[in-house]
């Protein structure tokens, strides 16, 4: 089965309920600067990409899962200083989530799975939220927390040192997906840049240039790799998986 939901006909998705247990993973991302090097939509890509190494093992686990189309804005107020970055509300956000799942629920969708990689604390918060709503919908609801200790020690040294804003964690995840979107000459030439996101994050700071990110960035995208990203995408769906396989209890 093609998981592409979009690319699905409605009596393949009608065929796929009646068969058991279907999953719908929604990938979510942000339309927001990423560095002089990575596109606006890196979290989308790096959200699908987590989605669609995750499918084969849910099908390996007995689980039909279907990715939906991305949710492409967020809230993303960090970095709005710079062009490009659409930053929408929380609540706008969060409605449109509930209205998905909403709808899903309607139509017997066993589970709804948030692939994540959009880590503004705003963005994170509404997604807690949201989920904390769906269940109460009814509706499973499977979200791989990655700002959570336990799971943030599964990932990357850059990653878990804070520095993670089109760093070396996440210029992998592009190179390994879509090098074609990667400007290697600016990523090739943006200089090191150690400053934690998230200890800023707890000091107050409000934007990315008030985090010590005068270009977006954080962490090292120097050091990064297509192996590093395939290595993370593992990581990720794994995650997911884990967290799809609580919820449905196979
Ligand atoms: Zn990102």
């Amino acid at each position: 089965m093609n998981p592409a939901f979009a690319h699905a006909t409605w009596p393949q998705i009608k065929a796929a309920l009646a068969a058991g247990p279907v999953v719908a993973i929604l990938p979510l991302g942000a339309t927001e600067a990423h560095g002089p090097h990575l596109p606006l939509n890196t979290d989308v890509i790096i959200s699908e990409g987590m989605a669609q190494y995750a499918v084969p093992e849910l099908e390996d686990a007995g689980v039909a899962a279907f990715i939906l189309p991305a949710l492409a804005f967020a809230p993303a107020e960090y970095a709005a200083g710079f062009a490009g970055t659409i930053s929408i509300s929380a609540s706008a956000a969060k409605a449109v989530l509930l209205d998905i799942a909403r709808s899903l629920h309607a139509q017997g969708f066993a589970c709804l799975a948030l692939a994540n990689s959009h880590f503004d604390p705003a963005n994170v918060a509404m997604l807690r939220d949201a989920a904390t709503e769906i269940a109460a919908l009814g509706l499973k609801v499977a979200f791989a927390d990655f700002t959570r200790r336990k799971l943030a020690q599964t990932l990357t040294e850059e990653f878990q040192s804070g520095a993670c804003h089109a760093g070396q964690f996440e210029t992998s995840l592009v190179m390994a997906a879509r090098p074609e979107l990667v400007d290697e000459t600016a990523r090739r030439s943006a200089q090191d840049n150690p400053a934690s996101l998230t200890e800023a994050f707890t000091k107050g700071a409000k934007t990315f240039e008030q985090a010590g990110g005068p270009q977006a960035y954080f962490g090292f995208p120097q050091q990064a790799s297509a192996e590093e990203g395939v290595r993370t995408y593992e990581l990720l769906a794994k995650a997911l998986v884990t967290a799809v396989r609580e919820q449905l209890a196979v």
